[in-house]
């Protein structure tokens, strides 16, 4: 069994329907259900005994443990995070608690479980942080993409908490030898995002008729990966990185926002036609405190060290994305209302 934190959320349900889809391995999922997390993304494995809920908090250095000893996982992977840069502007103490606070307890939890191991299970375990490319900070239009070996400049409060977990995480291998990884992921898209990310957000704006606000110029650049790819990597990593090491994660899909939000308004144009077209809801405002110019990723690591690459272009992704959110109204309502009951 695996355990997956932050299982009801974007990426971690799109981890866990690939996980199950491919494997047997049952999936133990903690979550705390916070107004990103949703069961609803779930709701295909309702019945299945390979998926085991269990709500609760990673900061919760008892319930954790009392989930490990009963379930005794071979692996942790922790997708639990706040993760929207405008809430962590509006305030960051929830970033602090869950991405810090939460981080650490979980992996003192983490690491009390797997000293008490059998060797066997012990060499096997692993502990796989889900970071963001965000901890590098911000890249000129003509700087080289980000690589591991970069300095962390986080520039807003979610990345700066995302930065510091991710020293925790390398501290416990480097102090304890914890066996651990992590992923250093671009900006993701696909089904199941909650509808305040850009993506989503302009897609159930457009089709609400809407204004469509992008921040400042709309010129910042953002390197784009479809998140089944970010969970193949993941899953990838799991299997065959080595324990202390970091992996970049990215597909070099680099794109201005204001593309990604002219893109968005074509494949409307195309799937869901309305007079005068999409693009008029555009509006450009104040831009974001401190937002950042350009990400971009270089993934050479992990494609040659472990053979990943991205399968899915943004076009490609982009039409899968925006048809899913036409088939799916009732979902957002559901998340919306979810998110707003908590
Ligand atoms: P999300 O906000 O959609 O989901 C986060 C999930 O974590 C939710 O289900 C929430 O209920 C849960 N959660 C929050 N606090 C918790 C806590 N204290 N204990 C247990 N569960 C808790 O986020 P996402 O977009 O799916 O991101 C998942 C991870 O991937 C995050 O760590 C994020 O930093 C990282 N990441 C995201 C992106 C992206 O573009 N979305 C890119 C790179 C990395």
């Amino acid at each position: 069994m695996i355990l997956v934190t932050g299982g009801a959320g974007f990426i971690g349900a799109n981890f866990i329907l690939d996980w199950l889809s491919l494997h047997d391995e049952p999936v133990l999922n903690l979550d705390k259900l916070t107004y990103a997390g949703n069961l609803d993304n779930l709701r295909v494995l309702d019945g299945d005994p390979r998926h085991v809920f269990a709500q609760g908090d990673i900061a919760d250095a008892v319930r954790v443990a009392g989930l490990l000893t009963r379930y005794r996982p071979r692996a942790i992977i922790n997708f639990a995070a706040e993760s929207h840069v405008d809430r962590s502007i509006a305030g960051g103490e929830e970033f602090i608690q869950t991405n810090i606070v939460g981080v650490f307890r979980l992996l003192e939890t983490a690491r009390a479980y797997w000293s008490n191991l059998p060797p066997e299970e012990r060499d096997g375990f692993r502990f796989l942080q889900v970071s963001t490319d965000e901890v590098y900070g911000s890249l000129s239009p003509s700087a080289a993409a980000f690589q591991e070996s970069d300095r962390y400049e986080p520039n807003s409060p979610y990345s700066a908490s995302k930065a510091a977990a991710d020293h925790l995480v390398r501290a416990s291998y480097r102090t304890y030898g914890l066996p651990v990884l992590t992923t250093n992921c671009a900006n993701n898209y696909g089904p199941c995002q909650f509808p305040e990310k850009l993506i989503p957000h302009m897609i159930v704006a457009a089709l609400n008729g809407q204004t469509l606000p992008v921040y400042g110029d709309g010129m910042q650049v953002r390197d784009w990966l479809y998140v089944k790819d970010h969970c193949k990597a993941v899953r990838r990593v799991l299997e065959a990185g080595r324990p202390g090491e970091t992996y970049n994660i990215g597909s070099r899909d680099e794109k201005t926002n204001i593309e990604v939000v002219r893109s968005i308004c074509r494949l409307l144009d195309e799937l869901r036609p309305v007079d005068g077209g999409y693009e008029k809801l555009i509006k450009h405002v104040a831009d974001r405190p401190g937002h950042d110019v350009r990400y971009a990723i270089d993934a050479s690591k992990i494609s040659d060290e472990l053979g990943w690459k991205a399968d899915q272009s943004f076009e490609a992704g982009l039409r899968e994305t925006v048809n899913w959110y036409l088939a799916y109204p009732a979902w957002v309502e559901r998340v919306r209302s979810h998110a707003q009951a908590v």
